[in-house]
């Protein structure tokens, strides 16, 4: 069960049709797609065994495309690294993978020396080794079993030091299915645009799209350019997109400056952070019905829960400040600290279970032994279910604020904030209280030119949460600290706070 076959299907349909576009140059069909993968493969096996792990450490290009189906054909691992790392914690990911080369775009292969070089052969992409891999005696596919190591996914550390999921390729095409049953359903006519970093999670959409006949389209620019998005929609036809909520914030405010949607954006999935209800709305008055939601974290990939496009159409606010249902092929409830499943309504811990699930943390059996129990993968998030399954979370269980012994959740007091028209962006955190424990602290970028009281978000929150959960102090920012998939940085700002 190679999930090199996504690639074996789409070849074998529309073979000559092109597959892969650089910005809005045709670059490969998806014969020459499987072509290329398949002299990679015979490349890599004629150095090195079926098992071995290559890092991919690049920003997004087409040849991320070739390198991924190359090493599943090979039977071996890859290991995505954002692009956007120190170079020491390139470094630190890739002596922890035991990686047996590297693929580097020349951009980080030059940061990369700068810093004592790779702890591995780094192969330089579009430089001559590279050629010279590309030109090997192309080979068969890799038998593979379901559970042998496809992805290895460093998270991205947020809540504090990253470490590895292992994704097999049955989980990959676990995900691969349960993205096509729920979320999105592309075909021949589709491009799926390649916005968001290929080393996240998201990069996997590759498949399911694929698999499908559906042209990846890797921008020309290196990183995010909403504009070069929203062109990108314009030429291509029925566009298609992951993005994280910050860049459906960034190509809104794009689109409203050109005063007009692209022509052909077809469908955007987003998540991988919350999307608060007032920029989802925003978004879709620009959009219209083009927006489906993914709730997942790479230890199952980008696949708990789910809220498809039709699920969005006519909404209540609560559904679409929800995360959905749970994905098909994925088992979730909501536990207490015993584990067991609470009533509808009351907030736990979310836990899921289904072939999507890592294997576990890569050489870490007590992180893997703290996540995962009896089959059933904790995953930090609180959150709570209403009677018919849909799922709410309050925040990760690390960010929820403890004042005076009862729970406050950043989300809800973010949502609140964001209601206020001279809100731009806001982050809730917990200060360390002598008198409460925590007290909530609120970090608000104001919209452009506009003067911010505390007494007037103060009484716009008492309009609208209970008193206790209102922050107790505003810090005024320019801009929130946000690691390269958009997230903010909680831990920075709690830092701040001294
Ligand atoms: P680390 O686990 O290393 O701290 P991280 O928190 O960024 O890093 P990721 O796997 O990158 O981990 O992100 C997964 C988390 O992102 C989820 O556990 C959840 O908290 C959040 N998330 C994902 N999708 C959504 C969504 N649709 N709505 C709200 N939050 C989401």
């Amino acid at each position: 069960m190679n999930v090199f076959t996504c690639l074996d299907r789409a070849a074998a349909r529309f073979g000559d049709r092109p597959g892969l576009f650089s910005g809005t140059e045709p670059v490969a069909s998806f014969a020459e797609i499987r072509r290329r993968a398949l002299g990679i493969a015979g490349g890599l096996r004629r150095r090195w065994p079926q098992g071995s792990r290559f890092a991919l450490a690049s920003e997004n290009r087409p040849e991320y495309v070739e390198l991924l189906f190359g090493i599943w054909a090979a039977g071996c691992a890859a290991v995505p690294v954002n692009a956007k790392l120190h170079p020491k914690e390139i470094r630190a990911v890739l002596e922890d993978a035991e990686v047996a080369a590297l693929f580097a775009s020349p951009k980080l292969a030059r940061a990369l020396a700068a810093e004592g070089g790779a702890p591995a052969a780094a192969i330089v992409i579009s430089e001559a080794d590279y050629a010279e891999l590309l030109a090997a005696e192309p080979l068969a596919c890799a038998s593979v079993a379901p559970q042998d190591l496809a992805w290895l996914f460093y998270t991205s550390g947020t809540t504090g030091r990253s470490k590895g999921a292992m994704l097999s390729h049955r989980s990959l095409m676990a995900m691969t299915l349960s993205h096509l049953a729920d979320l999105d359903d592309p075909d021949e006519t589709t491009c799926l645009i390649h916005g968001a970093p290929m080393s996240h999670g998201s990069g996997l959409y590759i498949l399911p799209y694929l698999s499908r006949g559906a042209a990846q389209v890797v921008p020309a620019s290196s990183s995010f350019e909403p504009d070069e998005f929203l062109d990108l929609c314009d030429v291509h036809r029925g566009c298609a997109a992951f993005l994280a909520p910050t860049m459906v914030q960034r190509i809104r405010r794009a689109a409203e400056e050109r005063g007009r949607s692209p022509r052909h954006l077809r469908s955007v999935v987003y998540g991988g952070g919350p999307m608060y209800v007032e920029e989802l709305k925003k978004a879709r008055a620009v959009f219209g019905e083009v927006f489906a939601q993914l709730y997942g974290q790479g230890e199952a990939p980008m696949t708990i829960t789910g809220l498809s496009r039709r699920e969005h159409a006519g909404a209540s606010d609560a559904v679409l400040g929800s995360v959905g249902w749970a994905r098909s092929g994925v088992e979730v409830r909501v536990a207490g600290p015993d584990g067991r499943t609470l009533p509808p309504g009351e907030v736990g811990e979310v836990v899921c279970r289904g072939d999507i699930l890592m294997s576990g943390y890569w050489r870490n059996p007590e992180a893997t032994a703290q996540t995962i129990h009896d089959g059933w993968l904790f995953t930090g998030d609180v959150g709570s279910m209403d009677e018919t399954g849909c799922l709410t979370l309050r925040d990760r269980s690390k960010d929820v604020v403890i004042s005076g012994g009862t729970n406050i959740y950043p989300r809800e007091v973010e949502e609140a904030l964001l209601t206020h028209p001279d809100v731009e962006e806001v982050c809730v955190v917990g200060a360390p209280d002598p008198e409460w424990g925590e007290v909530v602290v609120a970090f608000v970028v104001p919209r452009t030119g506009a003067s911010l009281t505390h007494e007037a978000l103060d009484a716009h929150c008492l309009a609208r949460i209970a008193r206790f959960k209102r922050p107790k102090s505003y810090r005024w920012v320019e801009t929130l600290p946000k690691n390269s998939y958009g997230k903010v940085l909680k831990r920075d700002l709690r830092l701040r706070l001294g």
